[in-house]
């Protein structure tokens, strides 16, 4: 299988033979700007030193400062990094935000390390990198396994480092320490707009059947805004199990389950069933929320979903996309899906250099139309040039960018 980067090199391949965008520009967007390995030395509880490699891509700043999430993962490397900040980019251009794309990570279980050495990783990442880092040149967030308490922490190191008062370097931080209202939910909220305003388009039924791969901050929120939505979550996943309900999954009771003992298995009325299994049931939506490389040549066949609404980045490759198109499979791409969070971390740099809280209502109010017309211009774009969605959204972000590099 390829590496996500390949991947995503692959589908810049693919829309240069839809659209002429010329050579020398396409050539400029298979690198990034600059990519930056670091190791990070860290003291462990028990008083002996371990070093972790992390890695900061800034990929592309011709729309605004670098923008992207840090990952905090055992299988993170750097063409993970290097596809993850391309495809920031290009969500940022998408989303209509003036932000360029870059991404970061580090090589780490962190449910192998204790609270305070989590710390001391996180700060020595930003003690690493705070000379590329500013509210005008790079901005981190979070990702996969980083939370707002990781963000607190990178946000206090950097103001040591540098005195920087205003905390707009990081987002995605606690509410009590500059962040956004609506930042958490603001990936699976910002899915499921785009969902709303595609769902007629893309052929699905008023109310649909959903299946959710991945059950943490982006999952777990696109399950509850779906149910309250009246839609029917039927089927929802973590990194271990898998559980379908047909009549649909009381989610309260998943989360309580879950709290209790540790894992969505053996959910009362629910039939236990594998990830892999999660992708091919029939329903009208599958929503992948995990990780890149789930769907692929060898199970998109099998994929009996009527669409796919990608929230995790890059879950479907690109033999598996021309299957889907060719079985008449909508997917609605990560860059679209997905970047309702990227968005309202922009709202949140907005509010820390005006020194500004919006309400959540506001928040929302102000995402809502965003999503929609980055939706219906895509769904336009696709449509004037004869291709799929994430070749239209592909376009139009590139569209945007070579625009500002001339
Ligand atoms: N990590 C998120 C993403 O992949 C959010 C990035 C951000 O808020 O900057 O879109």
């Amino acid at each position: 299988m390829q590496n996500p980067y390949q991947n995503a090199m692959a589908q810049l391949d693919k829309v240069a033979k839809i659209i002429n965008f010329g050579d020398e520009f396409i050539a400029r967007l298979r690198q990034p700007d600059r990519d930056i390995r670091i190791s990070i030395p860290v003291k462990m509880d028990n008083g002996s030193q371990k070093i972790f490699e992390g890695y900061r891509v800034e990929y592309n700043n011709a729309l605004g400062p670098y923008k992207g999430g840090i990952r905090y993962h055992s299988d993170t490397e750097i063409n993970e990094v290097k596809a993850l900040a391309f495809w920031m980019a290009l969500k940022c251009a998408v989303a209509g935000i003036p932000m360029g794309g870059g991404k970061g990570g580090i090589t780490v279980d962190p449910k192998e390390l204790s609270k305070n050495e989590l710390e001391r990783l996180s700060r020595g990442w930003v003690q690493k990198l705070a000379d590329v880092l500013g509210p005008h040149k790079d901005i981190p967030a979070p990702d996969v396994n980083t939370t707002p308490e990781i963000m607190a922490w990178m946000a206090d190191e950097y103001k040591k480092l540098t005195g920087e008062e205003n905390g707009a370097t990081f987002t995605g931080k606690p509410l009590d320490k500059g962040g956004s209202a609506g930042r958490g939910s603001a990936t699976g909220l910002g899915g499921f707009y785009v969902f709303d305003s595609l769902r007629a388009q893309i052929g699905l039924p008023e109310k649909c059947r959903v299946a959710i791969q991945g059950f943490g901050n982006v999952g777990g929120n696109a399950a509850r805004i779906f149910a309250e939505n009246g839609h029917t979550v039927m089927a929802v996943s973590d990194s271990k199990s898998a559980i379908v309900k047909d009549s649909g999954l009381d989610l309260n009771e998943v989360e309580v389950h879950k709290k209790k003992t540790g894992s969505l298995k053996d959910f009362p009325g629910a039939e236990n069933i594998t990830n892999a299994e999660l992708l091919e049931l029939s329903c009208d939506l599958l929503v992948p929320a995990a990780f890149e490389n789930v769907i692929t040549g060898i199970n998109a066949e099998k994929i009996k979903a009527k669409a796919i609404l990608e929230l995790a980045n890059g879950p479907i490759n690109p033999e598996a996309d021309e299957i889907l198109f060719k079985k008449g499979v909508p997917v609605v791409p990560d860059i679209l899906a997905n970047s309702g969070g990227v968005t309202v971390s922009y709202f949140e740099w907005d509010q820390n250099l005006k020194n500004e809280h919006w309400s959540e209502k506001e928040v929302f109010d102000k995402l809502k139309p965003m999503m929609n017309d980055a939706a219906q211009k895509i769904f336009k774009k696709s449509q004037e040039t004869k291709t799929y969605l994430r070749m239209g959204a592909f376009i139009l972000a590139l569209e945007k960018i070579k625009e500002k590099m001339q």
